[in-house]
């Protein structure tokens, strides 16, 4: 089974770290047709993240604490960006079990490409998804 990424997901791809790229390539051929996601964001520009973070938490559905550090900016050393959000399609925002199933195949992903990540809702990575309150369900990073 697969799916296939549309062109605005592969284009968001665009400075991605390639082994970050590698893992959501991976993801789409592993992903049923049950699994379709979309690439909403990948490097961000400064501009952007500043934009972001003015609109604060007022997005209905996606609360999400911005900062202004982050893993979307292109990385100093690799020049790539780091980090990726991914939502899955069609998308529900309050759908967490969706959310947690397109982490499983991230991860599975991620596995397959021996690719340290980390997710959004998982930060300490112990398995248990907003624990802490964590909110960034779309998020994937280079661990
Ligand atoms: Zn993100």
């Amino acid at each position: 089974m697969a799916i296939t990424l549309g062109q605005r997901s592969l284009s968001r791809l665009d400075g991605v770290h390639p082994d970050l790229v590698r893992v959501v390539k991976r993801a789409a051929a592993l992903a049923t047709a049950e699994e379709d996601f979309t690439v909403l964001e990948g490097v961000r520009t400064p501009e952007r993240q500043r934009e972001l973070y003015a609109q604060g938490r007022t997005k209905p559905g996606k609360i999400v604490t911005w900062t202004l550090k982050s893993n979307h900016f292109r990385n100093a050393r690799t020049g790539f960006g780091h980090a990726v959000d991914l939502a899955p399609f069609p998308i529900d925002w309050n759908d967490h079990g969706r959310f947690d199933r397109l982490a499983k195949l991230i991860f599975r992903a991620a596995a397959a490409e021996g690719v340290a990540i980390r997710w959004g809702a998982d930060w300490d990575r112990d398995g248990k998804p907003r624990e802490r309150g964590e909110t960034d369900s779309p998020h994937f990073e280079l661990a």
